[in-house]
């Protein structure tokens, strides 16, 4: 089951059949495979063992599915880094992965070049070129394939995705090969991908739904995936005509965007055999407007932590549920509502969703304490996700116990927001809060009291944090109070924000 053999398999059974197919080009999976081989011969050769790690500092492009297997065949660890991180961003995360080897895109190549602290990378590869740095279509030519691949154990880690902490520094989700190997053959066996299936991924790879959802999966049954460098809404109309696509994975902001642009009433969809949407439910309205043009969603609800899927919902019960995150019908995630004593709650109750089964993360990387508060004894990880379960097991997500605010399918936690504001002169007290946007599911919002005599505006906040924190951290609005709400113990009450403003 492990990553690194999967295309070689593939490329055993069907080697003409079409891979991936970039920018015009298309790659078979006997070419796709070689290529894998060669830059992990190269990875090798570059001081790659078992064990390390290898980061990925790209938008989509075929060389991330190369790069990630070829590290899985040299035995090492694959990290995709987020490519709006700032370089102060970046660094914490490729020190505390210990990366030896990166590959970048030419400009993130020079935010990686311009930070100032030290960093345990040992060697650099441009995913095209950049000054200075080695080039990955070159090391795939100065290779032969790696002759005797590494086979790990299926608890070895394949893949690390960092993924925001409450306490603000992002922690890294250790995935293991048996993780993704399981989460595909749990989305096997609830969505029908077929062979013949064609992917459409627009969806950033570093995050889990890009990677994990339909792309892998449609790789591992020996499909046909169409990669776009990076999400526009009219592009990804015409893509889905001209290579006839079947499946497409996306967050909500994504297919809204889709069907704002003039085209969609008119573009040829008829390919399409039904979307797929994570992150976050499927609004009505959005629900009705692709139902008008034949298309239903798959929905699904899960974490980085848990490879992604934990709860499913097929075509006619996302019409039906309307909301709703799935129910419990996958056959390999055990799904329960706990409350905080980890005593099961009655159906109806709020309760924190937990989940278990072999696709839940082998446990943060190197944080021992983090890894015991968010898997108890009994195996069940504690998704910081509030849940309440209606008589027919479909369950909604009605809270998050963890303040994070979910805005376009990224995440924010308000903690790494609220240290950086709280630097600025003119804030005396800041809470970051999600409140309800139509565009972006969520929009981050400061909510200042101000220091004495002092005035800012929301231009001001998000000029003075863009140095630190990836724009879509910023916020969209800004509300004023006299001094935030907080309970006796002094934390701030934060439900109490949501109302007010929301
Ligand atoms: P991430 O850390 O990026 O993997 O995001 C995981 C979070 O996204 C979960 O903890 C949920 O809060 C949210 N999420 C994912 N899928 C859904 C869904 N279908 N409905 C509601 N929230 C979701
Ligand atoms: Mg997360």
């Amino acid at each position: 089951m492990d990553l690194g053999s999967w295309i070689a398999r593939r490329s055993a059974i069907g080697p003409d059949r079409p891979a991936i197919t970039y920018e015009g080009r298309t790659q078979t999976y006997a070419e796709f495979s070689d290529r894998v081989d060669r830059m992990a011969a190269a990875l090798a050769a570059g001081g790659i063992s078992p064990g390390d790690r290898v980061g990925y500092l790209g938008l989509n492009h075929p060389m991330f599915l190369t790069a990630m297997f070829a590290t899985a065949r040299a035995g090492a660890t694959f990290v995709p880094l987020n490519f709006r991180l700032t370089g102060p961003e970046l660094a914490y995360i490729l020190g505390d992965a210990g990366v030896h080897t990166l590959f970048a895109d030419t400009d993130l190549a020079e935010r990686v070049d311009s930070i100032d602290t030290d960093l345990p990378v040992r060697r650099r590869v441009a995913v095209t070129t950049a000054p200075g740095w080695e080039t990955a279509e070159d090391l795939i030519m100065q290779h032969e394939p790696l002759r005797e691949p590494y086979h790990p154990a299926s608890s070895e880690p394949a893949v690390i995705m960092y993924t925001s902490g409450t306490t603000g520094r992002p922690k890294g989700a250790v995935l293991s090969h048996g993780n993704l190997f399981w989460n595909n053959v749990n989305a096997l066996l609830s969505f029908d991908t077929v062979t013949d299936d064609v992917t459409y991924t627009a969806a950033p790879l570093f995050h889990i739904g890009g990677l994990n959802v339909t792309t892998l999966i449609t790789l591992q049954k020996g499909g046909h995936v169409v990669l776009a460098h990076a999400f526009d809404p009219q592009q990804a109309l015409a893509d889905i005509a001209s290579h006839r696509v079947t499946t497409m994975f996306g967050v909500p902001a994504m297919f809204l965007f889709m069907s704002q642009v003039p085209e969609f009433d008119t573009a040829d969809l008829s390919s399409l055999r039904y979307l797929v949407c994570g992150g976050a439910p499927v609004p009505e309205p959005l629900m009705r407007r692709y139902a008008e043009r034949g298309l239903k969603f798959a929905q699904g609800y899960g974490l980085t932590e848990t490879a992604p899927l934990a709860l499913v919902m097929g075509l006619d019960e996302s019409e039906r549920k309307i909301g709703a995150a799935g129910n419990k019908v996958l056959p390999l995630s055990d799904v329960r509502l706990v409350d905080a004593s980890n005593t099961v709650v009655p159906v109806g109750e709020p309760g924190e969703i937990c989940v278990r089964g072999p696709q839940v993360m082998v446990g943060y990387w190197r944080n021992p304490d983090a890894t015991a508060s968010a898997i108890d004894d009994d195996g069940w990880f504690h998704t910081g996700d509030i849940g309440r379960e209606d008589e027919d097991g479909y369950i909604f997500v009605v809270d998050r116990v963890k303040d994070m605010v979910i805005t376009g399918g990224e995440n924010v936690y308000p903690a790494e927001v609220e240290s950086v504001l709280y630097s600025h002169s003119a804030v005396a007290e800041v809470a970051i809060v999600g409140l309800p946007d139509e565009k972006w599911g969520e929009a981050v919002t400061a909510v200042v009291a101000l220091a004495p005599d002092e005035k800012v505006t929301l231009e001001e906040l998000r000029e003075f944090a863009a140095d630190q924190l990836a724009a879509y951290k910023l916020p969209l609005r800004l509300e004023f109070v006299d001094a935030l709400p907080r309970n006796p113990s002094g934390k701030v009450l934060k439900f109490q924000l949501r109302n007010d403003f929301g």
